[in-house]
This record gives C-alpha cells, structure tokens and sequence, in this order.
C-alpha cells in the first residue's frame, strides 16, 4: 500500500503526541514528537547556560546538538536522546523548559536547524508528525493535516494529571498559565507561527475521550489510503 504523510498540529496539550503515537503505531508508521525536538534544544541552552536571548551565541550552539529518536526495547516507546543522553523524562516533566521553550522555538536559526531535519525524516513517507507548523511549513504537502483543539481548561486538567502521575508538583493555575503563554507566543510568533492549514481538519478532543479521537483521526487516514473496509 502506499504510504502518506499525516501533519498533526494544534495547541499545547491537546492530545496531539498521544494521537500521532496511536496512529503511527496502527498504521506501522514513524512517529515524530517535533515539539521534543524544540525541547531538546532548550535543554541543551539551559544546560549551557547560554541566555537565549543572545542570537548568535543560540545560532553558534545549535552546531553541538544532535537529536536522535530511539525505541526502547523494554517497552518499545520512542524516546529522545540529546548528544547521545536519553533526555526523554527530562523534557516532559522539567519546568524549566516548559517555561522557555516557546522562546526558544520563535528563533528563526533554531526552526531551520529543526525543520530541515524534520523535512529528512519524511522523505520516505510512512510518517506521523506532530507539531505547530507540520502542516504548514514542513510538509505543506502531506496529505492528510489534522488540526487539534481543546478548551484550555480542560486541556489544563489533562497536563496536570499527567505531570501529577509523573510525580510533579504544580498547580492547575500554574499549568494553564503556561499553555496560555505557550498558545500565545506560538500563535504571534513572525516565523511559522500556530496557525490552521486551509486544508487542514479541525478535531476538538475537549469531549472526546483518547479512543474517539483515534478512531476520528483513523477513518481520516484510511479513507485518504484509499481502505474502505476492514
Ligand atoms: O508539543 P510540545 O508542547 O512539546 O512543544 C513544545 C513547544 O515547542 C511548543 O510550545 C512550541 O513553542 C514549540 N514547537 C514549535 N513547532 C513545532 C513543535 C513545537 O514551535 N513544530
């Protein structure tokens, strides 16, 4: 059968990664977290302590990052690793680049270093990808673009339980602060800012619970595949 590119994009928090994941996995497709892919490199600033505000000194770094994607064999799930170091944990649950990332992810430098790489990894289709500006920027012509949305609240309750069950602290205001900050630098940005593709379909998953939105998400993909029956 042949293969597609499906561009998943959307707001912070709205089930995006958990989605491109089930897809990919039924489709037996690569999976791309391109949002890890920003958060690595702000590891690897605040590691540094290079003050992302200085462009060159950001520009010159982005020459020492290496970013690798690499299953786990004991549980079979893609993990990130940064120069070599699985950083997968370390990208979810560290505030700190939670706080900046969407800075660091408005640099021009820093999403062309990203995108070009992004662009490789799709060359042969077969590929779920999640993100901001999949659909628009990295692959404008993949074949099946899917923006998600979910009302802030509740997409504020879904991070706080998912950062409470990997034993973080925090509080539901403190979150949605945060995706609030995240959506509006994202969405204001000048280079690639959040935006829908025309051609992109819109899935609200703020009453949908995670097996609707695959099997809404899976009917989009198969129909584009051409499958019209199990
Ligand atoms: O998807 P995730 O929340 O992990 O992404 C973290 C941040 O990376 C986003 O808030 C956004 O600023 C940035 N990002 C981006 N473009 C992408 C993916 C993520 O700018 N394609």
């Amino acid at each position: 059968m042949h293969k597609i590119i499906i561009a998943i994009d959307g707001y912070s928090s709205c089930g995006k990664s958990t989605l491109a994941k089930q897809l990919a996995k039924t489709l037996e497709y690569r999976f791309i977290d391109s949002g890890a892919m920003y958060r690595a490199v702000t590891l690897y600033l605040i590691n540094h302590q290079i003050d992302i505000y200085n462009l060159d000194a950001v520009a010159e770094s982005l020459k020492n990052i290496k970013i690798d994607f690499k299953i786990n064999p004991e549980n079979h799930l893609q993990e990130t690793y940064l120069n070599d170091e699985n950083v997968e944990m370390a990208l979810r649950i560290n505030s700190r680049i939670a706080s900046v990332v969407s800075d660091v992810s408005a640099i021009s430098e820093v999403r062309r270093f990203l995108v070009k790489q992004q662009q490789f990894l799709g060359n042969e289709k077969g590929i779920v990808m999640d993100g901001r500006d999949i659909g628009t920027v990295v692959f404008p012509h993949a074949e099946l673009k899917i923006f998600v949305t979910a009302d802030p609240q509740i997409r504020a309750q879904r991070r706080f339980d998912e950062l409470k069950e990997k034993g973080q602290t925090t509080t539901i205001e403190e979150v949605l602060a945060n995706l609030q900050k995240r959506d509006h630098i994202d969405t204001t940005r000048a280079d690639s800012p959040l935006v829908k593709a025309e051609d992109a379909i819109v899935l609200d998953t703020s009453n949908m619970n995670r097996e609707q939105q695959f099997q809404f998400a899976y009917d989009l993909a198969r129909k584009k595949l051409g499958v019209t029956s199990e």
